[in-house]
């Protein structure tokens, strides 16, 4: 067993059962980006009653298994759906969530569906992310992932974002290499459907190395697997990894990206 750190991970929509499991398994730090609601939202007050349980709430319930747990704040894609509520909500976000303690990136934003209400829900959330020099975490959808890879190509052409802050998740062989290419940081979400299998996270990071690439679970709603981090670790080592990759992926690469946020304040 070794020390493990979830980059992405909704314990909004997880049990306590998770989080003993997850203390016994070695992880020792999450965080927890903001999803989706599970059914839509109809007012910006259950934003940010959202916003405040995951900074206030869950923090404490993570702490209590001795995990340290740090939010990311947006309005996330697969609520980028009705106007003018997803831009409503911007406000009270910046005005009141951003700057809190334990808010480590402005994320997940992004593509869902692939419409220009989510590009222009996503990049107005990109501009306040740069204006603060804040982190954020990119989620490429479940299909089309190479249109929305090239959609974020064209974006970053356009303006002067600064690519170490920004972390893509939910990479698949196909777009890691214009990830890394392109300079930022990259997820793989293991999930045992619809996203990638142990195997083929490792196989990605035995192509491509392991810099500047990030484990995560993304468990949330849907079947998955809060131990997805130290499953792969494990999958890797039979797989023949060395220990150096396998720390980094699993471990350390997540906390060479979330230190760049002064909020991030937990030391290995
Ligand atoms: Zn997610």
């Amino acid at each position: 067993m070794g020390r493990f750190f979830d980059p992405h991970i909704h314990m909004y929509s997880r049990t306590t059962d998770d989080y003993v499991a997850m203390a016994n398994a070695g992880i020792e730090v999450i965080v927890q980006p903001s999803f989706w609601l599970g059914s839509p939202r109809t007012s910006v007050g259950t934003f940010e009653d959202y916003w405040e349980h995951m900074i206030t709430f869950e923090t404490k319930r993570a702490k209590d298994f001795g995990i340290e747990h740090f939010v990311c704040i947006s309005v996330n894609p697969k609520e980028a759906t009705t106007r003018p509520l997803a831009i409503d909500a911007i406000e009270p976000m910046k005005e009141r969530y951003l700057d809190r303690e334990k808010v480590v990136a402005v994320g997940e934003l992004g593509y869902n569906l692939i419409n220009d209400l989510e590009e222009e829900i996503s990049v107005k959330q990109m501009d306040i992310a740069a204006s603060r020099d804040m982190l954020m975490m990119i989620h490429l959808p479940h299909t089309n992932k190479i249109e929305a890879m090239n959609r974020i190509e064209k974006i970053l052409d356009g303006k002067k974002y600064n690519r170490e802050k920004i972390l893509i998740d939910h990479n698949i062989e196909e777009t890691i290499g214009k990830t890394l290419d392109l300079g930022m940081w990259a997820g793989l979400s293991v999930y045992p459907v619809t996203k990638l299998s142990p195997e083929r996270a490792t196989k990605i990071v035995q192509k491509h190395g392991s810099d500047h690439i990030m484990i995560n679970s993304a468990a949330d709603w849907g079947v998955s697997d809060p131990l997805s981090v130290p499953l792969t670790a494990e999958r890797m080592k039979n797989d023949g990894c060395s220990s150096t990759d396998i720390e980094r992926v699993t471990f350390y690469n997540a906390y060479d990206f979330f230190k760049h946020s002064s909020r991030f304040t937990w030391k290995p």
